[in-house]
C-alpha cells in the first residue's frame, strides 16, 4: 500500500510527537514562559499513539520519527518504543531529542529498537548554549552523545539551528565536530513560528552556510534514498563525517516532501505551515481503524503543493514548534 498525494509525492514518513512538554525553552521554539499545560486527557495515550502508528504503517508509512516537545521527558517512553519497533512494515524508527536525558536513557533506547538518534545542539560554547536553550547544560548533552555511541548507536546526527549573530560563527567548529566524531551535522535555517518579530535577521540562508564551509573544506554531495528527509548532505573527503543543510526558508523542498505530522493531541498536518489540521481524536475515542485510515488519507490528499513562508507579507497561524514536533 502507498500514500500518494495530489502531486504524486509518495508519503512514507510520519513525525509523531509524543508530548508538547520540554525541559528546555529554546528561543526559536518556545516562548520564555513555556506553553499552557494541557490536561492529561488532551494528550494521546500510548495505546492511541500506537493505534495511529499501526494504521499509518498499514497505509504506507515506512519511517516514523518520534519527536515532541522533548520525547524523553514523557514517562513510559521506552516500553512504548519497544512496542512501536515491533509494528510489521515499519522500516525506520528514529527519534529526535535535545540529548539531556541520553546519559541515563541511551542504553534502554538502543535496546528498544530505535535505530538512530538526532540530537539538537546549537552551540559548543556553554554560555551560548545556555542562552539559546534558556538554561540548558551543554556538558550533559555532550556526555549524552558519548553515551549514545557507547550504547551501540551510530554517531547521532546533530541538528544545529543557525542564527546570525548568535551562533553562526561556530559553523566551522561544528564542521570539525562532524570530521572528528564521524557524524552528520545538519545546519538548519531558522524558521518563523509566527510569534517573533524580525526573524529574518537571524536566518542565514543555506547557500551562505555552504559558501562559508566551502571556503575551508571540500564538500562532495551525497545522493540519498527516498525516505531520507529534506537535508542536502555533503561528505567531507578524508573523514567519515558529513554536513547537511536544511533550507526550509530560502529554497523550499516541498516538491520532495514525503512527510505528515501528528501532534501529541492527535492533530494531523500535511504541512508544518498549513493552518489546517485534521483532528484524529474522534477516530481514537473509541478506536475506529477505517475512520482513522480515512482521516490520514484525507490529510495526504489535501497536502499543500508548497508553503509560502518566504513570500513577502506572508503570515501564518502562530504555533510553537514544540507542539508540532519540528
Ligand atoms: N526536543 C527535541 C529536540 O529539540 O530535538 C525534539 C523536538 S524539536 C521541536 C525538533 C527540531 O525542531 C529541533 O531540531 C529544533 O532545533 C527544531 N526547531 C524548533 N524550532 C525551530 C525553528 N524556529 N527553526 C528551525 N528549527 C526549529
Ligand atoms: Fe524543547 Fe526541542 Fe523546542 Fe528546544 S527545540 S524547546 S529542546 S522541544
Amino acid at each position: 500500500m502507498r500514500l500518494i498525494d495530489s502531486q504524486g509525492r509518495n508519503i512514507n514518513y510520519m513525525r509523531l510527537a509524543v508530548t508538547d512538554r520540554c525541559n528546555l525553552r529554546c528561543v526559536y521554539c518556545m516562548p520564555k514562559a513555556g506553553i499552557a499545560k494541557k490536561g492529561h486527557d488532551a494528550i494521546l495515550s500510548y495505546e492511541e499513539l500506537l493505534f495511529v502508528a499501526e494504521t499509518a504503517v498499514g497505509l504506507g508509512i515506512e519511517k516514523i520519527r518520534i519527536t515532541g516537545g522533548e520525547p524523553l521527558v514523557r514517562a513510559g517512553i521506552v516500553p512504548f518504543l519497544d512496542r512501536l519497533a515491533e509494528i510489521p512494515g515499519l522500516r525506520h524508527l528514529v527519534l529526535t531529542t535535545n540529548g539531556l536525558a541520553l546519559e541515563d536513557m541511551a542504553g534502554d533506547l538502543y535496546r528498544s529498537g530505535v535505530q538512530r538518534l538526532n540530537v539538537s545542539l546549537d552551540s559548543l560554547d556553554g554560555k551560548t548554549f545556555a542562552g539559546i536553550t534558556r538554561g540548558g547544560d551543554l556538558k550533559k548533552v555532550l556526555s549524552g552523545l558519548d553515551a549514545a555511541e557507547q550504547a551501540g548507536f551510530p554517531p547521532p546526527k546533530i541538528n544545529m539551528v543557525v542564527m546570525r549573530g548568535v551562533n553562526d560563527a561556530e559553523i566551522p567548529d561544528f564542521v570539525e565536530m562532524a570530521r572528528t566524531r564521524g557524524t552528520t551535522i545538519r545546519f538548519i535555517e531558522y524558521m518563523p513560528v509566527g510569534w517573533e518579530d524580525g526573524w529574518q535577521r537571524y536566518c542565514v540562508p543555506g547557500s551562505e552556510i555552504l559558501e562559508r564551509i566551502r571556503a575551508r573544506y571540500t564538500l562532495v554531495e551525497v545522493h540519498k534514498g527516498p525516505s531520507a528527509g529534506p537535508s542536502r548532505d555533503f561528505r567531507i573527503p578524508g573523514s567519515r563525517g558529513a554536513v547537511g543543510i536544511i533550507t526550509a526558508v530560502s529554497e523550499h523542498f516541498c516538491n520532495a516532501c514525503n512527510r505528515i505530522r501528528v501532534t501529541s493531541t492527535g492533530q494531523a498536518r500535511g504541512c508544518l505551515f498549513a493552518g489546517e489540521a485534521a483532528d484524529l481524536v474522534p477516530w481514537l475515542r473509541p478506536a475506529d481503524r477505517s475512520g482513522l485510515a480515512g482521516a490520514l488519507s484525507e490529510i495526504v490528499s489535501r497536502k499543500p503543493v508548497r508553503h509560502r513562508i518566504s513570500a513577502p507579507g506572508h503570515s501564518h497561524e502562530r504555533f510553537t514548534m514544540s507542539q508540532i514536533g519540528g
